[in-house]
């Protein structure tokens, strides 16, 4: 007998996204959270990509986020800014929103949908075996639950207990951050600067408020160490030669560019996600992004295996799709790092790539990996939009994200194909079929798609092709598990497989 079926170690970004994936499936979730109160103050993340916007919207959640947030046009690749406004996506910007906000809004969300949130709970161990995990609190009582997610950031009890290994590369170099008053503050909005003795850069973050940045290279500060109003002044005026007569401190902050993985994403009925899985200097600002994205990535599949319907190995590939995707961005968060730099070779290589950046692909490229729209993840098949996420088409009665509201999956039928009824069946209440067609002036080029919960493209048939609807059936059955054991129609879907679709007839 088990008290929830998944509890969540950390109310985080990460934690509180997958509450809420996991209660719109129907699941029983607990949120433990060590801290007593919400974080009000300190606001590590300042904002959310396209793909991250596209996510929220994919389940009605971006206006309460674009209410609260800018827009600002360009993301950044190490000093480089790099124009999104052309981006394939209804939102081709950064929307500027502090992490308490993003925490608030999903807290919010989490609560209205059932979601259970303990704060001042903190886990402390876990024993795990066939049937369960007992997840042991602090003030020494336990919860029983059938999976255990550790959101619980970079230093994560979840994955220190779990044995799984955080390889990576220590830190090299130390940033300060303060959120504070300046008296005479830059003129640009952006105003990020190497010189001589490491970098800055000071953000306008509100109304007469900054984010104020310093990276001082070959330096690692004790972690212990305290940051002060004082010790931030002397690293500005070190590296800039002024203070822009800095003051009211509100937050205060020290972090490095250590860079971490875990080696793997789960060990039996223990999982994690977000920080404690992957750590990296926030160059480009990615980590809340990818924790957000994980756990779209994992609710649903999650799900499936809690209610029984799929069997576990699709946890599996949780960790085949999102750990590559970490990786990469480990990858990119050194390279930014290594070019805030300041000797005279990273200059010169800081131009090189100035000039390259100009090239559009080359900004394309950038962008797309900053703003995780060009994950594609590793599927069966050949089309280009298999494994990648699925574009917000429009549609004569909508658009395509408003379908996934309910993070189910669904089989979009744009070409009148009357063999996919007999197919879906099968999993009926796991996916919707939806018949209609483009609006005008849009095309996808396909017949039908089967878009998985998380809006990524499952299979397709393009336009005028025979629909394969066996690729369909294991299709089906990979990402929601077996067909539904009283399904009778499987010989009804057989005899309409050579079907052509409506228009071709
Ligand atoms: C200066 C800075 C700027 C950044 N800017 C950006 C940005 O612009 N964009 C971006 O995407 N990312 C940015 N990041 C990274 C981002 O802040 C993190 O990636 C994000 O907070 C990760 O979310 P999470 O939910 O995985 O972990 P966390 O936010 O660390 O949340 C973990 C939660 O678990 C709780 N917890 C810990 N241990 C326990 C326990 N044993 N039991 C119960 N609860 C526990 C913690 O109290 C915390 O609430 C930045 C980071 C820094 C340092």
């Amino acid at each position: 007998m088990t008290d929830t079926q998944v509890v969540i170690a950390g109310a985080g970004p990460t934690g509180l996204m997958l509450a809420c994936e996991l209660r719109l499936a129907g699941v029983e979730v607990l949120v433990l959270e060590r801290l007593p109160e919400r974080r009000t103050v300190e606001s590590r993340a300042g904002g959310l990509h396209i793909r991250t916007m596209e996510t929220l919207d994919q389940r009605g959640l971006l206006d309460r986020f674009l209410e609260r947030g800018q827009r600002r046009q360009a993301v950044r690749f190490a000093a480089d800014p790099l124009d999104v406004s052309d981006a394939a996506t209804r939102y081709p910007y950064v929307l500027v929103i502090a992490q308490s906000e993003v925490e608030r809004l999903l807290a919010e969300r989490a609560v209205e949908a059932g979601v259970r949130l303990r704060r001042g709970a903190e886990v402390a161990g876990f024993i795990q075996d066939d049937t369960g995990v007992t997840v042991e609190l602090a003030d020494e009582s336990r919860v029983r639950a059938d999976y255990l997610v550790g959101c619980d950031g970079g230093r994560s009890t979840v994955r220190r207990l779990s044995g799984i290994e955080f390889p990576g590369t220590p830190a090299t170099m130390t940033a300060l951050l303060g959120d504070v008053e300046l008296a005479e503050p830059p003129v640009d909005d952006i105003f990020q600067e190497r010189r001589e003795n490491g970098s800055f850069s000071v953000l306008a973050s509100g109304p007469d408020r900054y984010r104020v940045l310093t990276n001082e290279f070959d330096h690692v500060a004790g972690r212990d160490e305290p940051v002060t109003l004082e010790t931030l002044r002397t690293a500005l005026v070190k590296i800039a030669g002024t203070d822009y007569g800095m003051h009211s401190p509100r937050w205060l902050s020290r972090f490095g560019d250590a860079a971490r993985q875990a080696d793997r994403y789960r060990e039996g009925r223990v999982l994690l996600a977000g920080d404690a899985a992957h750590i990296h200097f926030p160059a480009g600002g990615q980590g809340l992004n990818t924790g957000v994205q994980d756990a779209v990535n994992l609710g649903w599949k999650l799900a499936a295996v809690v209610r029984g319907q799929a069997a576990d190995l699709l946890l599996d590939t949780y960790q085949a799709e999102r750990h590559p995707v970490a990786a990469r961005v480990l990858r990119n968060t050194r390279a930014q790092t290594a070019l805030h730099r300041v000797d005279a070779h990273t200059s010169a290589l800081c131009e090189v790539l100035g000039d390259l950046i100009d090239i559009d692909e080359v900004r394309l490229r950038l962008a797309g990996m900053i703003t995780a729209t060009d994950i594609k993840y590793p599927t069966v098949g050949t089309d280009d939009l298999l494994g990648r996420r699925m574009p917000d088409l429009d549609l004569v009665d909508g658009r395509v994200y408003e379908l996934l509201h309910r993070a189910r999956a669904v089989l979009l039928d744009l070409g009148g194909l009357r063999s996919l009824d007999a197919v879906v069946t099968g999993w009926a209440g796991r996916a919707d079929l939806i018949r209609t067609r483009p609006a005008q002036g849009s095309d996808l080029g396909a017949d039908a798609v089967l878009i998985r919960p998380d809006g990524h493209v499952a299979w397709l048939t393009r336009t005028g092709q025979r629909p394969d609807l066996n690729g369909l059936r294991t299709a089906l059955t990979t990402w929601l598990g077996p067909a539904d054991p009283d399904f009778q129609g499987e010989r009804k879907a057989n005899s309409n497989d050579n079907e052509i679709p409506a228009r071709d007839r």
